[in-house]
């Protein structure tokens, strides 16, 4: 490029209307060199939203759109591209923090710059061919209605790239007891967490959080966002558990109010009562799945990723040590083990003997089929619940939980119940006539958890606490490995 004077003075007004020269480090466009309409850059520019500016030399400027995701690796995949003021051509060269209030404020990193070719150029499509260190191939931006958009026209730089899938299952455990402690070399064991499950996909910058049952719960958690952040310019799917701590333990009770809440809610109650993310498997990362790599391989890979931030972790495995990670887990009152095959691969959407999950804790999904009024100071609300297990097509009574509400539980869950009020009992079994008088019945759809001691002679049971309402479980998907 030689200096020569602005041959389109005009190109650049926006660009200088937007900044003070005297508050940016960004370049101002004086005399402004020329070159042979062949330089690109691409800027990772992590302003208040993250994105990647695309900009090309042509006659003169930087032809520029902003990239929300990134340049897509992949054919299938088109993304947003938001066209964006001409730049002088020294914003090639730029790289620094725009202040505080100042536009486009935050880090601008150079995140790529090579040369490039022009294929098609017109208003409403520009094809070129990138010659960069990062990235080398065809890519097209075309224009749809007011949006631009821009998808790759060659096949992925690498040929056995797989593309990242679009949603995942997880895999889940069977209930057991610890692997005989001679078979300990294969396996590997965690601490198992008492949170809620969830899957997380990293594309272009960007977290999104699914539930077990694949609800995308992304909006719920908005301070594990920063994360996606973290992992720029990888691609990959994440599992693990959601997790409330208090005192250093994970709270069930603590991440109630947190698993309805969305939005400026959520905002709110994340700044006060933050989750941790626990991430314990990594099941595919940039081109390429790991489903099939063995355990041990995966979280090899995982850990090579040092997940630490405050508000996510790699939840640690203990190869061979099956006893003792069962001992501290009783030891630190955690909910227990879980024991995974060293050599298995990760079965999405599957229960596996290969994953035992080892704990001394009873826990049962049950359906809420109806309520009794409470006295004192719970007549406000009510006294008890009356629970159910989905069985041979019906809901069989399994007992009466009173005890483990809080004051928002007790309110929030009474407010659900109007709308599911109804004359007839749901339950197909015989329920003590103590328990029946005054009860008031409900549709069996409200899917809630217990913790309690065991099973009585007659299929019910004993000491039931409540631990909350699963909003990310169906009736129609309570499945009963144990007990009764
Ligand atoms: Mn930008």
């Amino acid at each position: 490029m030689s200096a020569k004077t602005d041959p389109a003075p005009g190109k650049l007004a926006e660009y200088r209307r937007k900044r003070d020269p005297g508050r940016t480090p960004e370049p101002v466009a004086g005399a402004q060199p020329a070159g042979n309409d062949d330089t690109f850059v691409i800027q990772e520019h992590h302003a208040r939203h993250l994105h990647w500016d695309v900009r090309l030399e042509r006659d003169g400027v930087l032809v520029s759109w902003a990239v929300p995701k990134g340049l897509p690796h992949e054919p299938g995949s088109v993304r947003l591209a938001v066209h964006t003021e001409d730049h002088p051509l020294e914003y090639a060269g730029f790289e620094g923090e725009i202040p505080k209030g100042e536009y486009g404020a935050g880090q601008m990193l150079i995140w790529d710059r090579g040369s490039y070719e022009t294929l098609k150029w017109s208003s409403n499509e520009v094809e070129i061919d990138l010659r960069g260190k990062q990235v080398q191939g065809r890519y097209v931006f075309f224009r749809r209605g007011d949006e631009w958009l821009v998808r790759r026209s060659d096949p992925p730089q690498e040929p056995d790239w797989e593309p990242l899938p679009k949603s995942m299952a997880p895999m889940l455990a069977v209930k057991g007891d610890l692997p005989p402690a001679q078979q300990d070399d294969q396996w590997g064991y965690e601490f198992k967490w008492d949170g809620v499950r969830a899957l997380g996909r990293v594309d272009g910058g960007r977290l999104q959080l699914y539930s077990r049952r694949g609800g995308d719960i992304t909006r719920v958690y908005p301070e594990l966002q920063p994360l996606g952040e973290e992992l720029v310019n990888r691609q990959l799917w994440l599992d693990g558990e959601v997790v409330a701590l208090r005192d250093g333990k994970p709270s069930f009770a603590a991440l109630q109010s947190r698993m309805h809440a969305l939005d400026s809610q959520a905002t709110r109650l994340s700044r006060h009562d933050p989750v941790t993310y626990l991430i314990f498997d990594l099941l595919h990362l940039d081109g390429h799945s790991c489903l099939r790599l063995p355990y041990r391989e995966r979280r090899d890979l995982l850990d090579s990723l040092e997940l630490d931030g405050d508000r996510w972790r790699t939840s640690p495995t203990y190869p061979g040590q099956g006893a003792a990670v069962l001992a501290a887990s009783r030891e630190q009152q955690l909910e227990g083990a879980m024991a995974k095959r060293l050599d298995a691969p990760y079965r999405p959407g599957k229960r596996s003997g290969d994953w035992i999950k080892i704990t001394d804790v009873l826990a049962l999904e049950v359906v809420i089929g109806g309520w009794r009024p409470g006295e004192g100071r719970r007549a406000a609300t009510f006294g008890s619940l009356l629970l159910g297990v989905p069985e041979d097509g019906g809901l069989r009574y399994v007992g009466h939980v009173g005890t483990g509400f809080s004051e928002d539980v007790l309110r929030g869950l009474r407010a659900k119940f109007n709308r599911l009020e109804r004359k007839a009992s749901p339950f197909t079994t015989d329920i003590p006539r103590d328990r029946s008088v005054g009860a008031r019945w409900l549709s069996p759809k409200l899917v809630g958890e217990v913790v309690f001691r065991e099973w009585t002679a007659d299929r019910r049971l004993r000491a039931p606490a409540w631990r909350g309402l699963r909003p990310d479980r169906d009736p129609a998907d309570i499945h009963h490995e144990d007990g009764s």
